[in-house]
């Protein structure tokens, strides 16, 4: 279902078994459950765990919330203090755009990589980075909180910026505990010599006069100061005596320092660990870019497309560098008459693939199909892919000698991916068919 447009009235799927006013019903359009609604509404005293079952459809999980439970919600698109017709009204005008952008976008329940073009959705239909927040309840210390609900969430918001899809913007760094991964850490000031956080501090004394220099306790004679080393009584203070700073006593061994060391003892599994030999991780905020929309609004992400895979294998060009390189042996083969040929690979059944395997599958068939290239061809040879077709340029090479190598391309294929891929092989060559392998990557 979906809104039609901006005057469509949203409808209401109200989460909770409270009390719902009449006017509510009378002004709203209420729908029975989150398939046919627009907005969630998280009703007075509903903890927030009953939305936990609308994560079944991505339009379930990207719809937004207005928060009236009277509880704090992480994730809600905004709060009403209490369930009242101005504020629901407030609360919907900021729910309503939302709700368009949402409504443009493709069904993302039947497309394959739901959870990536789901982080997408969310980040561009809020119009929001996707923040990251503290939250002490899980071992990671951090939370995507409008995120609830997909699965590792941190390596596919890694992956769709080192992607270009989202933009970082740095939240923090933090330690994790080597042994566990966690970032639930007490840090502290410890002993030096036995790790024991039973760290007292105290002054240190100096006796200008014999140089001597010690704890205060060891120059305390009642209420008084008097040298351990040469007798003489210290009377005042910056005249006979200073304090040049504290040192560090052990209460469990003993051990004096004037530094102590810093440890850190992890709250989930125990383990003590030395601040050296901790790491940190840097956890960001996301945010989309024209790229991420674009992608989103295709439902098709583009590093993990075939262009991508031919592009960052080895001998691997984008298609604009691959025709800038084409133009120059083009123009190399014709001057010094020289020959230069061009296989054209056709994966003819890529959609079935996708259905099958959903995008990360069929990227890693094609990076199958990158190994198989790159044992098949010579370092001097060139390699792009648009849409479904390969292109391999191959100078110094005559037509004649082409058909051998796509005879072994067709039987690595065969071979090595290990999925029914359906290739043909077309070879091209002389100025005509070159020109035409141009015009190809042109279009
Ligand atoms: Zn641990
Ligand atoms: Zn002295
Ligand atoms: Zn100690």
């Amino acid at each position: 279902m979906r809104m039609d447009s901006a005057t469509a009235r949203l409808r209401l799927w109200l989460v909770g078994e409270s009390a719902r006013p009449t006017w509510l019903s009378d002004a709203y359009t209420v729908a029975d459950g989150p398939e046919h609604a627009d907005v969630a509404v998280l009703m007075p005293g509903t903890p927030v765990e009953a939305l936990d079952d609308r994560r079944a459809s991505a339009h379930a999980a990207l719809m937004p919330v207005i928060n009236a439970s009277g509880q704090s919600m992480p994730g809600a698109l905004c709060d009403v203090a209490s369930l009242q017709p101005a504020l629901l009204d407030e609360a919907l005008g900021v729910a309503r755009p939302v709700v368009e952008r949402l409504a443009q976008l493709p069904e993302i329940d039947a497309l394959a990589d739901t959870a990536a073009l789901m982080v997408l959705a969310m980040a561009h239909s809020r119009q929001t980075p996707i923040q990251a927040t503290w939250d002490f309840t899980r071992p990671a210390a951090v939370r995507y909180a409008a995120l609830r609900g997909i699965e590792n969430v941190r390596e596919l918001l890694e992956e769709l910026a080192a992607a270009e899809l989202l933009v970082r913007e740095r939240f923090d760094c933090i330690h994790y505990c080597p042994a566990c991964d966690g970032s639930r850490l007490n840090v502290r000031e410890e002993c030096t010599e036995c790790r024991s956080s039973d760290l007292g501090s105290e002054p240190l004394v100096h006796h200008y006069r014999c140089a001597y220099q010690a704890r205060e306790s060891e120059f305390l004679r009642g209420r008084s100061l008097e040298c351990p080393k040469c007798r003489r009584a210290l009377r005042h203070y910056g005249v006979d005596y200073d304090k040049p700073g504290v040192v560090f006593v052990c209460g469990h061994c003993g051990a004096e320092s004037s530094d102590p060391a810093v440890g850190f003892l992890c709250a989930d599994c125990g383990r003590h660990t030395d601040s050296e030999r901790m790491d940190t991780r840097t956890w960001w905020h996301y945010a989309i870019t024209s790229g991420g929309v674009t992608a989103l609004h295709r439902g098709v992400l583009p590093h993990l497309s075939l262009e991508a895979s031919m592009a960052r294998g080895p001998m691997g060009y984008w298609v604009r560098d691959f025709m800038t390189l084409l133009r120059f042996e083009q123009a190399q083969a014709r001057r010094y008459q020289r020959p230069l040929s061009v296989l054209i690979l056709r994966v003819h059944n890529i959609e079935a693939m996708s259905d099958a395997w959903g995008g990360r599958g069929l990227s890693q068939v094609f990076a199958h199909l990158v190994d198989v290239l790159s044992e098949c061809l010579r370092q001097t040879d060139a390699v792009t892919a648009r849409d479904h077709v390969v292109y391999v340029l191959l100078p110094e090479t005559p037509m004649a000698e082409t058909e051998v190598i796509a005879q072994r391309l067709r039987e690595t294929v065969e071979t090595v991916v290990a999925s029914p891929m359906q290739i043909t092989v077309e070879r091209s060559g002389g100025v005509d068919g070159l020109s035409t392998v141009l015009e190809a990557l042109t279009d």
